[in-house]
């Protein structure tokens, strides 16, 4: 019995065993094929490389010139996951210049696992900066008249990239701005607008031609200078002008003309005296002496005279015979007749007698011009003259007392238009306009012989006349403006 059991026992591990093993076998086959799936992915997964590059920062980069550029490199990594530096070699080829406008580029190389990798930056250089403008002033002033700004702008312009600017700074008119601007090499521009201003509208003028005192000799023509009336811009104002008052040359008297136009009213005195009877009052008085003449200057000298209404005195010589007759023309237009000299050469002086025989020939034509003779006259070189020295010594104290003792009057000069010693036009109208300002009684040489005395002539009286200065002809009792004696 025992061993029936016993062997039953065996039986059923062996039955068991055999039925255990068989399946058993079938479970470890499909572990070992997950087995082989799993490695097969995960050497997929874990072993095979997956490397990136890209940059750190911007691809596209606009940069501000002369700012500073930090460049953030690039990331390199392997299954998302930095590779260290140390395993790699990265080259950086770069043309980046941040002081220079323009396009450039930085491409990184990397050399891992003998594989090559490249990225590119890329950046732009701008000047986005405009360019700095000063002006001295807000504000410009334009002038009412000729519509120009008379204010004098300065103005300077800088740029941090280009530099000086002000070369290229442009102005613009526009409507009541004036506008100033600049532009750099990148176009930034700067502007700024100043306020026109127009200066006040200038007043109207209304005023006398001439002086508003003028006295004329008797027997003379007048001629009225009139009035301007002129917006302050000097266009005339064409409106009529209300006259009143008339001069009546032939009586004597004091006239006035008045003039009226839009509310407003001038005067001007015209006094008319008898030149004869006529004594300085204080008041400057001006002889206008001509020598030398008549010759062909004379003609034009006598009109202009005329033109101002100015009296004179004529020292004639007869070096120029044919325009005799001037010395007549001189005498009834009220200018005064004075010897000079018949020859006008220095030998006169060898002796009184000499002297004498020259002047009493003047003297004749002056006769026969005039229908008198003339107790005026002036020595040629006036009577400081020192050229007669080398003909007579002594010859001019001789003959100035003679002459005088014979009832003669000489007169020399105060005021010296400097005509004789070449001066032009201009210098000689100075000489003048300025000499009369030294005296009060002003006798003035000039010469009618000249040119230049001739075209000096009209801005002389313009000056002398509108200064208010009475003229007058040398009389026996005039100022004589005697020199010294010097021989
Ligand atoms: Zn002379």
């Amino acid at each position: 019995m025992k061993k029936f059991f016993k062997e039953l026992f065996y039986f059923d591990i062996l039955i068991y065993s055999k039925v255990v093993v068989g399946s058993m076998k079938k479970y470890l086959i499909i572990g070992f094929i997950i087995l082989i799936i799993l490695l097969t992915g995960s050497y997929f997964i874990f072993f095979n490389d997956k490397i990136t590059l890209s940059l750190n920062g911007e691809t596209n980069n606009k940069l501000e010139v002369f700012t500073e550029y930090k460049d953030p490199l690039i990331s390199f990594k392997n299954h998302n996951k930095e590779i260290p530096k140390a395993k790699y070699i990265l080259q950086e080829e770069s043309n980046l210049d941040i002081n220079k406008i323009g396009s450039y580029s930085t491409n990184y190389k990397i050399k891992y696992k003998n594989k090559d990798y490249s990225i590119t930056r890329y950046f732009e250089i701008i000047d986005s900066t405009s360019p700095t403008l000063t002006v001295n002033t807000e504000e410009v002033q334009k002038d009412y008249c000729t519509k120009k700004i008379s204010t004098k702008l300065e103005y300077t312009a800088n740029d941090n990239y280009d530099g000086d600017l002000t070369d290229k700074i442009l102005t613009e008119e526009k409507d009541d701005k004036l506008i100033i601007s600049v532009s750099d090499s990148s176009n930034n521009k700067t502007t700024k607008e100043l306020t026109i201003k127009y200066k006040d509208k200038p007043k109207d003028i209304f005023k006398l031609n001439g002086n508003s005192n003028i006295n004329v000799a008797q027997n003379t023509t007048y001629k009225e200078q009139g009035v301007k009336y002129t917006d302050g811009c000097g266009n005339k104002i064409d409106k009529e002008i209300k006259t009143t008052g008339e001069v009546d040359t032939k009586t004597i008297g004091s006239y006035k003309i008045t003039y009226e136009v839009d509310g407003k009213s001038l005067a001007r005195v015209v006094n008319v005296y008898d030149p004869s009877t006529y004594k300085p009052t204080g008041k400057k008085i001006i002889y206008l002496t001509f020598d030398d003449g008549p010759n062909y200057y004379t003609s034009k000298i006598l009109k202009t005279l005329d033109k101002y209404n100015v009296k004179a005195t004529f020292f004639v010589t007869n070096q120029f015979p044919s325009y005799q007759k001037y010395i007549k023309e001189e005498y009834e237009s009220g200018h005064a007749i004075a010897v000079h000299t018949l020859t006008h050469k220095y030998d006169i002086y060898t002796s009184v007698d000499t002297y004498l025989n020259d002047f009493n020939k003047m003297n004749e034509i002056i006769k026969e011009q005039t229908g008198s003779y003339t107790r005026l006259f002036r020595f040629p070189g006036g009577s400081s003259n020192t050229v007669s020295k080398s003909y007579n010594k002594g010859i001019m104290t001789e003959l100035a007392k003679r002459m005088t003792e014979d009832g003669y009057v000489y007169f020399d000069w105060n005021v010296s238009s400097g005509d004789a010693s070449g001066a032009g036009s201009t210098k000689i109208a100075n000489n003048v306009i300025n000499g009369v300002k030294k005296c009060s009684s002003c006798v003035v040489l000039m010469h009618d012989i000249k040119s230049t005395t001739a075209n000096a002539l009209d801005t002389i009286l313009e000056s002398l006349t509108q200064s208010g200065y009475t003229f007058a002809t040398l009389n026996e009792n005039s100022s004589t403006a005697h020199h010294h004696i010097n021989n």
